[in-house]
């Protein structure tokens, strides 16, 4: 059987890793830059969190939803001391885009509408209502889409109000840093604006933390930095590691009703364990800590590179934007310098999603390389 083709593959084939290295068939050594779409937050294998899981794999990997799981528990109890979301309440699932879809569906239910404010250049996922919400002209909504998105500039309060005061608004999407469209961000004004005219005509404000949570902006979550409380807040990238765990935080606003939500896998015994591991480890290896130090030395030693016109993000959320297509360039990083980087909507935008346990020589390792790379493709 074929396999359906529906990614461009780099000829690279990986077998094993460790932390930020990641060493393919022939034995060659790559520094991942990108951790499969930000996906990896402590490290590639980590030994605690591979004993974790391995312990749990050997006692009890899943079991109904309907059945009590005390892991469940011990995962909302650790992630609201970490995130300072206490006062939230979780419901757990497996991707990003089925939090998205969750999070659309607790705010249809609760407001009795249906239509959705998005931004340009968002991205919230695959299922056929993250799409809708998603404005990139590549994924076309579903036939079967249900709720009507209207798409918005960032940092335009007014416009944002005008919609609003229509009355017929469920909910507002947003990503505090846009990751697939290019890390553009709202401004701390906005956001906080934002808050003020969701919470005055009762629209459910959605954080869309899927690639920008879990400590890769420095802080637990990235609208953590601009002062304001979701009213749900959607997870899923760092959360396992590489293994599949996603979920939304719910404001004490919701109310839980048996039936409401619901989901086969979301929220296993081997799931849990996962998201346990990663949260002891972020915890107790300080990673947003370092994410913020990396920050600051990337920005300073990014400098020595001229042809760069823009350096963007935030944490370890970070891109570097120049006056050309990086398609070849980010090809020469991958196959000559074995370094992975990542691409974006905007095409002129080579993105950097390391690990958080990222270091600063691997920072210098990626600005020599890129340095070379830049002169080798001029000659
Ligand atoms: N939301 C954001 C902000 C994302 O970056 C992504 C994936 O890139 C998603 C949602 C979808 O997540 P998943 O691919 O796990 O469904």
């Amino acid at each position: 059987m074929n396999l359906f083709d529906v990614y461009p593959l780099y000829p690279i084939t990986p077998v094993k890793a460790l932390d930020c290295i990641i060493t393919d068939e022939k034995g060659i050594e790559y520094l991942d830059l990108y951790s499969g779409h930000g996906v990896i937050s402590i490290g590639h294998t980590q030994p605690d969190y591979v004993a974790k899981v391995k312990a749990q794999l050997d006692n009890l990997s899943f079991y109904s939803n309907a059945i009590q799981n005390p892991l469940q528990v011990e995962l909302a109890e650790k992630l609201g001391k970490l995130s300072g979301c206490e006062e939230y309440s979780l419901f757990l699932c497996s991707s990003g885009a089925e939090a998205n879809e969750n999070a659309l569906k607790v705010a249809s239910f609760h407001t009795n509408k249906s239509r959705v404010v998005s931004f340009n250049n968002a991205f919230h996922g695959r299922t056929s209502a993250a799409v809708a919400a998603t404005d990139n002209p590549k994924i076309v909504a579903p036939m079967n889409a249900q709720q009507v998105v209207t798409f918005l500039p960032l940092n335009e309060i007014e416009l944002l109000e005008n919609e609003l005061k229509k009355g017929d608004v469920a909910c507002v999407i947003i990503e505090p840093i846009q990751g697939v469209g290019g890390l553009d961000m709202g401004t701390t004004s906005f956001f906080q604006a934002l808050e003020k005219v969701c919470n005055s005509y009762e629209v459910v404000l959605i954080l869309d933390e899927v690639q920008s949570g879990y400590g890769r902006s420095g802080k637990f979550f990235a609208h953590q930095h601009h002062g304001i409380k979701p009213d749900i807040i959607c997870m899923a990238k760092g959360m396992g590691n590489g293994f599949p765990i996603g979920g939304i935080l719910t404001s004490p606003k919701f109310k839980a009703s048996h039936g409401l939500l619901g989901t086969t896998f979301g929220g296993s015994h081997l799931a849990c364990a996962a998201g346990i591991a990663v949260l002891d480890i972020i915890e107790k290896e300080k990673l947003m800590d370092n994410a913020i130090a990396i920050e600051k030395y990337f920005f300073e030693a990014i400098k020595v590179i001229p042809e760069i016109i823009k350096v963007k993000g935030r944490g370890l959320m970070l891109g570097v934007e120049f006056d050309f297509d990086v398609s070849t360039l980010r090809k020469k990083m991958i196959i000559d310098k074995h370094i992975f980087t990542g691409g974006s909507s905007n095409k002129n935008l080579l993105r950097i999603l390391p690990p958080l346990t990222v270091k600063k020589e691997n920072i210098d390792t990626f600005i020599t390389a890129l340095k070379e790379s830049l002169a080798e493709l001029k000659s």
